[in-house]
């Protein structure tokens, strides 16, 4: 997949002297002002979860609760994902979950190219740290920043489409999405499978 990597998320020499761990990385950002979207926001949302998962969540960017607690994943759509995860046996603790943007875009809207592409620096220093080997890219905003602006989360969806640092990719529906049309679940429920039987080859390896 390297031709269709975003640039932002290219190893530069640079990155060897950033952030060497993920608790400097995220106070390194703490004050981030890279973009206009720091002055709406209450909290940076970092991300969470295991700092050695074999296999990391990248949604699009942080809501109103997730805003309001400094956490991904906390609200409606987070709480549908903990309960997917939990179907496949896995659990929360033992994955890692960020966005393309950690600071909330006003009214939930898609972020935009430009703060996609201040962000994308912060995520590709902590996807190098993480060090996962598979990356579920949730909804049609991660994929068209992480993969390309022409992927299409309709057709791609539930295909593993190469590799981004050294972990294989998936995309799958945005749990947002899967609430507002639950004609979804099926589809959801597909992806979920292979990234599980993925999961476990790994784990149990
Ligand atoms: S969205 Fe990212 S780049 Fe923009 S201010 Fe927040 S942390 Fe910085």
């Amino acid at each position: 997949m390297g031709k269709g990597i975003n640039k932002s998320l290219q190893l530069s020499f640079e990155d060897l002297a950033g952030p060497q761990t993920l608790e400097e990385l995220k106070n390194s950002i703490a004050d981030c002002r890279k973009c206009t979207l720091a002055g709406n926001r209450t909290n940076v949302v970092f991300g969470e979860g295991n700092p050695f998962a074999l296999l990391m969540f990248i949604g699009e960017g942080p809501g109103a609760d997730e805003d309001r607690l400094g956490r991904p994943f906390v609200g409606a759509a987070g709480q549908l994902l903990d309960r997917i995860l939990a179907a496949c046996g896995i659990t929360r603790e033992e994955v890692y979950i960020a966005n393309i943007v950690k600071c909330r875009p006003p009214g939930n809207r898609t972020p935009l190219r430009e703060e996609a592409e201040a962000c994308l620096p912060h995520l590709r220093r902590q996807i190098e740290l993480i060090k996962p080997r598979i990356i579920v890219l949730l909804g049609s905003t991660a994929l068209q920043y992480l993969v390309g602006s022409e992927a299409r989360i309709t057709k791609t969806r539930g295909q593993w489409l190469g590799h981004l640092f050294g972990a294989r990719v998936m995309p799958t529906y945005h749990p947002a999405a899967l609430l507002r049309d639950p004609g979804k679940k099926r589809s959801v429920w597909e992806d979920f499978q292979r990234i599980r039987d993925a999961y476990f080859s790994l784990k149990n390896a």
